[in-house]
């Protein structure tokens, strides 16, 4: 860590010693840590994905339901990220965490699926996932894999082999209740931690901003990992604003190597 000012090298040697005091650590992540993976925002403006429509106006189940071909060629760009996207050493270091027993779970708000496939478990996707889609006729669910590059190579909206219903990804858009079973799993599992460690995300969007909250009501720690200022910073006992791709392997080298 030689590159490191000592003051940086102190706060990450703290955050590191929070993990291996705790029993029960989360990790709740949002957009900031998949950026470094080539993916924009899903739910904000700036990446100039969203120039042409604002994702409120396209990414609703209203849309979704009358203008379908209009959702598709809008989710393109993102999906062409998408089905290109590696995890980043950030997903990576949490996977080394989590088998060394360092975390029970991963709250995500990302749809990319990058946890998973990083080799990570117990992956709780509270806004859904881009791994599936679900037919809007039958409700039969099928894996996104084969059905995302065909609907990338075509743009046009995939169909059920079933019943020719329309698919849609188990993405929550606009409108859209947050996946019951997944939301209460987070909950608890924020109520039961002793630490959470909150990674690439602002906290803006609700109810996952809530997360902190109910930890911090049980008395769980925070760490905040993030580029942009958050709310709950000032709750928390360690923050980082940083890129979390080099911050989260160096705090997780000092956990495992010391
Ligand atoms: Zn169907």
């Amino acid at each position: 860590m030689s590159n490191l000012s000592k003051a940086k090298v102190k706060i990450i040697r703290l955050a590191a010693n929070l993990i291996k005091e705790s029993h029960h650590a989360v990790a709740l992540t949002g957009a900031g840590i998949s950026t470094p993976s080539g993916i924009p925002d899903f739910r904000s403006p700036g990446s100039g994905l969203w120039t042409r429509y604002p994702p409120m106006q396209v990414a609703s189940l209203t849309v979704f339901r009358y203008d379908p071909e209009h959702f598709y060629e809008w989710l393109h760009p993102l999906a062409l990220k998408l089905v290109n996207a590696k995890p980043n050493a950030a997903h990576l270091a949490l996977v080394k965490l989590q088998s060394a027993g360092y975390l029970d779970t991963i709250i995500t708000q990302n749809i990319d699926g990058l946890h998973t496939r990083a080799g990570s478990k117990d992956v709780l996707e509270v806004h859904g996932t881009m791994s599936t889609l679900t037919c809007i006729d039958c409700f039969k669910q099928v894996p996104a894999e084969g059905i995302l590059q065909e609907y990338i190579s075509h743009c046009t909206p995939p169909h059920c082999q079933d019943c020719g219903g329309i698919l849609k990804p188990d993405v929550i858009l606009y409108e859209e209740q947050l996946p019951v079973k997944t939301w209460i799993k987070a909950e608890e599992t924020s109520r039961k931690c002793d630490l959470m460690i909150i990674i690439g995300t602002s906290l803006e969007v609700m109810p996952s901003a809530k997360l902190p909250v109910y930890a911090l009501e049980h008395g769980a720690r925070l760490i905040v990992l993030n580029r942009f200022e958050t709310y709950i910073d000032v709750r928390a006992e360690v923050v980082i604003r940083d890129d979390v791709a080099e911050i989260v392997p160096r705090i997780a080298e000092m956990v495992l190597t010391s």
